[in-house]
């Protein structure tokens, strides 16, 4: 599956928001919302004049600013949403829920990586473990119950090392529990709509794809 490898504060500033993609840096003053926020090759001087968007336009950027958020290309994200379609409930709730299950999310949010990219590079890398099986595909879907632990070999990488220093700073969503001693965490309960820490409204994104 592809990804993209170009600059992150540019996706940042195309949505007009932090996504936080550059780990401990997003909150720093460098970052590039937090210095001028305008989009992609506008440098200040001169304020661009803001048009009023369409409703299809509202649409795209809300499913653009998810999509960007956690770091998954339109053909993954499309797919992503089918599968929301076809699960009981709301459809955007369910697509939220989805995104947030996935492996490499769920390492960002138990605090083990600084950003969800970051993330699914460990992944990639096989530094985790779910279940005591070793996995190297960040799109995983967690499930209630399951573990992921660093696996012992990488244990002492300074990622890691890092991590168990911070982690009493970092807040985690009170569907995952993490044993900072052990590298491990458990998935406890199914992540719900207010947990999810991307701001979106997930409707917009359920009609840009009825069209
Ligand atoms: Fe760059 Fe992070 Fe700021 Fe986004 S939030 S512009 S990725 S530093």
């Amino acid at each position: 599956m592809g990804r993209y490898t170009g600059p992150n504060c540019k996706l940042c500033r195309r949505e007009g928001m932090k996504l936080f993609l550059k780990g401990d840096r997003c909150f720093t003053p460098k970052c590039a919302i937090e210095r001028h926020n305008l989009p992609p090759g506008q440098t200040g001087g001169m304020r661009p004049m803001r048009r009023r968007m369409s409703e299809y336009a509202v649409q795209l950027r809300e499913k653009q600013k998810v999509r960007r958020a956690y770091g998954l290309m339109e053909r993954q994200f499309r797919r992503y949403f089918r599968l929301a379609e076809k699960s009981a409930g709301l459809t955007g709730g369910n697509l939220l829920q989805i995104l947030e299950s996935r492996l490499d999310n769920v390492v960002y949010r138990m605090g083990f990586a600084m950003s969800r990219k970051q993330a699914r590079q460990l992944v990639t890398h096989r530094h985790f473990r779910v279940n005591g099986k070793p996995v190297k595909s960040p799109s995983c879907l967690m499930e209630l119950g399951d573990e992921i632990t660093v696996r012992p070999a990488s244990n002492d990488l300074d990622i890691f090392v890092i991590a168990q220093e911070r982690a009493s700073d970092i807040g985690r969503p009170a569907w995952v529990s993490v044993d900072v001693e052990k590298k491990s965490g458990k998935v406890t309960a199914l992540p719900e709509r207010d947990q999810v820490d991307v701001v979106v409204n997930e409707q917009l994104i359920v009609e840009y794809y009825s069209r």
